[in-house]
């Protein structure tokens, strides 16, 4: 599993490439593996109205539920300003939320700035505890 980290981080990079920041100048990149075990990559989208700015994480999980799937095992996040990536570059709150909808309890969050740097999160016990998720909605 290991190097399925490493080539998720390789692609997360490859995704700042298409970031689209005229305003921020901050990229961002994000590759998401599916349980199918196809990655959908996704950058972060400015817009000159600001708001309807998307970020990495949401454009790859977007992509991939497009398409039809909405299950997922782990995605790798980096990002910067000015294409420096920061050491690790955490997924904003309404991305955790979006993440919490299609993450099972065993999600992974990798942050990092190379495939040789970045820390495995497990996404619900680290990253977002005291979820609100489509099971509180059931209680
Ligand atoms: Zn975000």
């Amino acid at each position: 599993m290991e190097n399925i980290n490493k080539l998720l981080m390789k692609k997360a990079i490859e995704a700042t490439k298409f970031s689209y920041v005229p305003y921020s100048e901050f990229t961002v990149g994000a590759a998401l593996l599916g349980k199918n075990g196809i990655i959908y990559t996704g950058c972060n989208i400015e817009n000159a109205s600001y708001t309807p700015t998307n970020c990495a994480e949401r454009t790859a999980i977007f992509k991939a539920v497009s398409e039809g799937i909405t299950e997922f095992s782990k995605i790798a996040v980096v990002g910067g300003p000015k294409r420096n990536l920061l050491e690790q570059c955490p997924p904003c709150g309404v991305c955790r939320q979006v993440i919490a909808e299609f993450a099972d309890k065993d999600f992974e969050l990798i942050l990092g700035d190379s495939e040789e740097n970045f820390v495995v999160y497990n996404f619900f016990e680290e990253v977002l505890p005291l979820s609100f998720t489509k099971k509180d909605l059931k209680k």
